[in-house]
């Protein structure tokens, strides 16, 4: 039997005054998720740990069975599976900013203009850098979007263990990175770190791209300034763990990272763009053509909106976007036989807080032979009552593998 997690990003939320005290999900017109409500079986999830505010990295982990305590070792891994760069194990990743420096060595614009063309050409230039103290260690950056980039240091004796280059703040030059432990490793990468800001600018400053710029009257995408180190865990492959064939359909290359991390096959969608304006067809499109014509039995999905609607305190655009979800999606899932769908947020982000919180999210189960409750509505409070209680996400794996019959029994 095949099964699916889906994730509204970001969907769990506050009652609201200006909705009647109500939450964006209870104020919005859901038929098709109340119907699925009706159906299964509901209950609410802490996704890592009651009270704990997750992100969205941290949470899907969880919710995929595996403890983000353990393998979460800052964000530099993530991005890098994020942006479809291959890392191993024991390389040190880290998020980059192309940024603005003036011949002083003073940062003048920390995300270039928020340049959007050409760092492509800037990171093919970037990745003939060979270090003379450093010849055997592997420097590989990769462009993200806008003013983003990864950058991954390959080689023996390095460490995470180092601090940011970034300034935080304009008008100062960039950070001097050091080590955070003492150790020779953390030296060492630390220096190799020190050294590749400085040839990043050496490289970029008379790069092509940044005379068009500059003749443009636009601030230069002229040095690369990298933060959150971390190093590429070691993690069971989610296939080999659970014995499933399984693949990731969603919209930010944060949870495609994710799910690269865990070893699924990510499928590709065009006119995708995460956010409250994406195209919801073609993911309802995706889901459906996946769930009944390919050899993959477990999906995770998430959808984006809700989360950005949430952190842009915007209540009309979240209670909108989650009507469209369930308009468009919701209600050819429900055509669905013989598949387990699970749905979920991974977090709240209550339009008050414009940030994630640690409130619990709603959750609900709907497939062959589930328990129903009496829950009707798909909510945050409704499903206080369901049958599922209160779980964490690192029960999530458990009950579905149970549901889809591919667990194993535990003693005799
Ligand atoms: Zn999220
Ligand atoms: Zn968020």
């Amino acid at each position: 039997m095949k099964g699916m997690i889906l994730v509204m990003d970001g969907m769990g939320d506050r009652p609201i005054k200006e909705l009647n005290n109500q939450t964006p999900l209870q104020a919005a017109n859901t038929p098709n998720m109340d119907q699925m409500a009706k159906e299964g079986i509901t209950g609410i999830m802490d996704s890592i740990a009651p009270g704990i505010r997750p992100g969205s990295d941290t949470a899907h982990l969880s919710i995929l069975g595996y403890n983000p305590y353990e393998v979460y070792t800052g964000r530099g891994p993530f991005e890098a599976s994020g942006v479809a760069l291959d890392v191993i194990p024991g390389d040190i990743a880290f998020r980059c900013n192309f940024s603005t420096m003036d011949e002083n060595g003073i940062v003048t614009d920390r995300r270039a203009g928020r340049i959007r063309e050409g760092t492509k050409d800037l990171v093919e230039k970037l990745n003939t850098m060979v270090l003379d103290d450093y010849k055997d260690i592997k420097i590989i950056f990769k462009e993200s979007t806008g003013h983003r980039a990864v950058l991954v240091l390959r080689g023996e004796g390095l460490s995470d263990k180092v601090s940011d280059a970034d300034p935080k703040v304009e008008g100062k030059a960039p950070a001097e990175v050091v080590a955070l432990d003492g150790s020779a490793e953390a030296e060492k990468t630390a220096d190799i770190l020190n050294k590749v800001v400085a040839k990043t600018y050496e490289m970029l400053k008379d790069h092509p791209v940044n005379l068009e710029r500059i003749k443009n009257d636009l601030p230069p995408a002229n040095v690369v300034i990298p933060r959150g180190a971390g190093a590429v865990p070691e993690v069971e492959p989610i296939n080999d763990k659970y014995e499933i064939n399984s693949a990731c359909i969603a919209e930010t290359g944060l949870i495609m990272g994710i799910a690269r991390f865990a070893g699924m096959d990510v499928i590709e969608m065009e006119d995708v763009t995460g956010g409250v304006d994406t195209n919801l067809d073609n993911i309802r499109d995706t889901i459906i053509d996946q769930v009944k014509n390919s050899d993959h039995d477990f999906f995770l999905i998430n959808i984006d909106g809700a989360d950005e609607a949430g952190h842009d305190g915007n209540v009309k655009q979240k209670v909108e976007f989650i009507e469209k979800v369930d308009k468009v999606v919701m209600s050819e899932l429900l055509k669905l036989e013989d598949v387990y769908i699970f749905l979920t947020a991974d977090h709240s982000t209550p339009i008050s807080v414009k940030n994630h919180t640690g409130d619990p999210v709603p959750i609900l189960i709907r497939g062959p032979e589930v328990r129903t409750d009496d829950v009707e509505e798909y909510n945050e409070f409704a499903t206080y009552k369901g049958g599922l209680c209160r779980i964490r996400g690192s029960d999530v794996m458990n009950i579905m593998m149970d549901y889809m019959n591919y667990s194993h029994k535990f003693g005799a």
